[in-house]
C-alpha cells in the first residue's frame, strides 16, 4: 500500500509564506492574510489579484512571476513554513501499514530534502519526489513500481485529485492549503478532510 502526499498546503502550511512574498513583491497591497488568503481559496490567482485590485500590466504580471519563482523557494522564506498540527503521530501511525512518498511541484529538491529534515517529516518517508517543474506529478507517481487502485494520493489542489484519478487511485483532499471545501468538490475527490491528521486507512 501507497500513500502519496503533496507537500505545499497538505504536510505544511505554507500560507504565512505565500502571502509574505506576496507584499514583499506588491508593496502597495494593503490585503491582511486572511482577506488574500480568502481570494486565493476562492481560486482567484495572484494574476487577478494583481490585475483587478492593483491593475497591473502584462509586463508588470511577468516581473512579478519571475520574482516569485526566484524567492519562493528561498531560505528565507522557507522558514515560514510549519508542519500542520498532529503531522508526526499521523505519519508515525500510518507508515505502520503503508510506504509513504512526498510528491511536489518545487523547483529544488535539495531544498525540499533540507526542509522535510528541518521539520522531523524526512525519516517517515521512503521516497521525495520534486518534479523540479521539469516532470509531471503523473509521471513520477505512475512509475512507482507497485502503484495500485487502492494506493491513495493526498493533496490540497485540484491538480492533485486530477492526477490521481488520472493513475486510478484514490484521492484524498484537504482544507489546510491553497482551497477551500468549494473549490475543491467540482474534482470530485473520494474524500475531503479538514486536515490530513485526520486521515485513517
Ligand atoms: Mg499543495
Amino acid at each position: 500500500m501507497n500513500i502519496i502526499f503533496d507537500l505545499d498546503g497538505t504536510l505544511i502550511d505554507s500560507r504565512c509564506r505565500l502571502y509574505r512574498l506576496f507584499q514583499k513583491l506588491v508593496p502597495e497591497s494593503n490585503l491582511s492574510h486572511d482577506s488574500y488568503w480568502s481570494l486565493k481559496r476562492r481560486k482567484i490567482s495572484n494574476e487577478t489579484i494583481l490585475i483587478r485590485e492593483f491593475g497591473y500590466d502584462e509586463a508588470a504580471i511577468v516581473r512579478f512571476v519571475a520574482d516569485w519563482m526566484g524567492l519562493i523557494e528561498s531560505t528565507e522564506y522557507l522558514v515560514l513554513d510549519t508542519n500542520i498540527p498532529g503531522i508526526h503521530e499521523s505519519l508515525g501511525r500510518l507508515r505502520i501499514d503503508a510506504n509513504l512518498h512526498v510528491c511536489t511541484a518545487r523547483q529544488q529538491r535539495k531544498a525540499v530534502v533540507d526542509q522535510l529534515d528541518r521539520l522531523g517529516l524526512g525519516r517517515f518517508f521512503s521516497n521525495v519526489m520534486v518534479t523540479e517543474q521539469i516532470r509531471g506529478k503523473e509521471e513520477m507517481i505512475g512509475a512507482l513500481p507497485d502503484l495500485s487502485s487502492t494506493d491513495w494520493i493526498i493533496g490540497d489542489t485540484g491538480k492533485d485529485i486530477q492526477v490521481g484519478q488520472a493513475l486510478g487511485i484514490k484521492t484524498c483532499a484537504v482544507l489546510t492549503g491553497f482551497l477551500s471545501e468549494e473549490s475543491l468538490m467540482p474534482y470530485s475527490p473520494d474524500l475531503i478532510l479538514p486536515s490530513v491528521a485526520d486521515f485513517r486507512l
